[in-house]
């Protein structure tokens, strides 16, 4: 029993949490007071996709489903901050879409070679040596760090070929990629042979190459998940041609103008779109054909709706060099292959801005200090070069009525308001 195909995974992943940062006063004999010097926490590792060309599947996210970075250490004494914790790579097959488990929109198609960073580790938190003033010396305070990034996603692995191979079992899809690349795929004499796609690199000429890829045969009722064939369709959905092999022996009794509809009708119920791709036809088995009659009203059927024919048989590599030759100059002529644009937006965490804050004077007594479970998450999220973001922030502090139990608690303009590793002057 063959190795199953996963090609579809759910994971849960998490970044590192900033490390805190740390009070400590420098210290040395004959120095009686020295300044703060606690370090900032380090900031928490992040989470990063990369593609990794010896992987097929995604059968390494069967079992292991959740992936966490590690945290930023805490800072310490003598301005040393602590180490950050270190990026998680978690390596995709090439063609891996990424989405929001919850909305199912694509987050990123992992196609490129740049890394992805997933999950944004959190940063550290600041040691008291930031928090030092003119007129606030000896700051007894240091602050925590923020929550990394996590994430519920799907994985999704959609392969990148140019073209795809279609057509009923048994007709030869397997043979054909075999002998016009190096990929090696199984080929017998039965249906459902294939149950992984296969992709192979086809060489044309100097510096002229294409994908194929191989995928178990469609079948009626694919399209309504009745056979394998529907679960695989997707790996066509980027092919920029298809090239639809159709037996035309009549060894199996099959009737190919009703074979070469049957599967167009599939794909129609698929995806439309998919059934637009355009389409060279292979009428393969030449080599065993029992009555050319088969093989003339194929050509005639297709002509007709604009598709070009070729005769091949694949298994005794006749006409095979023509039909990659016409493959090639069809895709010269074809956009290239499609990369999924990301539709997921992130949206800000729902924040419930009602449980108090927790607030403290410090001993300068101009310096407020202000901490809370929502308030971490909300600052691990805002991004404060984003005007939008920062008004995001703005309206929910206010929200809150942060503001007004400062007032209460007597602040005046000019004060330090300190939120984690975000001040501002308070201004009324
Ligand atoms: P697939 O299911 O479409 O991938 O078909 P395979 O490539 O596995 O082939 C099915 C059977 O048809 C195998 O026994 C092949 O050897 C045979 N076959 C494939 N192409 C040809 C051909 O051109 N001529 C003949 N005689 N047999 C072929
Ligand atoms: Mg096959």
């Amino acid at each position: 029993m063959a190795a199953s195909f996963i090609d579809k995974a759910r994971i849960t992943v998490r970044a590192g949490d900033g490390g805190s940062g740390v009070v400590s006063f420098h210290r040395e004999k004959y120095v009686a007071a020295g300044g703060p010097d606690g370090g900032d926490g380090g900031r928490g590792g992040s989470i990063v996709l990369v593609v990794d060309d010896n992987m097929s599947t995604l059968m390494d996210f069967r079992y292991k489903r959740k992936y966490a970075a590690s945290n930023g250490m805490p800072g310490q004494g003598a301005r040393k901050s602590g180490k950050d914790g270190q990026d998680l790579v978690i390596r995709v097959p090439r063609g891996t879409l990424v989405r929001d488990a919850e909305t199912n929109e694509i987050i990123k198609d992992m196609s490129g070679k740049e890394p992805f960073v997933l999950c944004r580790g959190g940063r550290g938190g600041w040691g008291n040596m930031h928090f030092a003033t003119p007129t606030r010396q000896v700051p007894r305070f240091a602050k925590g760090g923020l929550p990394g990034e996590s994430h519920d996603v799907i994985l999704e692995l959609k392969l990148l070929a140019d073209v795809g191979l279609i057509g009923f079992p048994n007709v030869g899809k397997s043979t054909l990629l075999s002998v016009v690349s190096k990929a090696q795929p199984k080929i017998a004499n039965y249906h459902f042979t294939t149950l992984f796609p296969n992709l192979g690199v086809v060489w044309v000429d100097e510096g002229v190459s294409f994908v194929m890829a191989d995928i178990p045969g469609i079948i009626e009722g694919a399209s309504e998940g009745a056979g394998l064939g529907h679960d695989f369709l997707r790996h066509i959905d980027r092919c920029r041609l298809l090239v639809h092999v159709v037996d035309v022996s009549g060894s199996e009794g099959r009737d190919p103008v009703a074979d070469f509809d049957a599967i167009n009708e599939e794909l129609e119920q698929y995806s439309p779109d998919l059934a637009q791709r355009p389409q060279i036809v292979a009428a393969n088995k030449v080599d065993i054909m029992e009555d050319p009659e088969n093989l003339e009203r194929l050509r005639a059927h297709v002509e007709a709706q604009g598709y070009t024919l070729m005769e091949i048989s694949a298994a005794a590599h006749q006409g095979t060099r023509q039909l990659v030759g016409k493959v090639a100059e069809m895709l010269s002529t074809l956009p290239p292959v499609t990369v999924y644009e990301p539709e997921y937006v992130p949206r800000p965490p729902v924040v419930d801005a009602s449980a108090p804050l927790d607030i403290q004077r410090a001993d300068d007594g101009h310096t407020w200090l202000v901490e809370g479970p929502w308030l971490q998450r909300l600052i691990g999220n805002v991004n404060f070069g984003d005007y939008e973001s920062r008004m995001w922030f703005d309206k929910t502090l206010r929200e809150s009525g942060l503001f007004q139990r400062l007032e209460e608690l007597g602040i005046q303009d000019g004060d330090t308001v300190s939120l984690y590793d975000f001040e501002f002057e308070y201004q009324r």
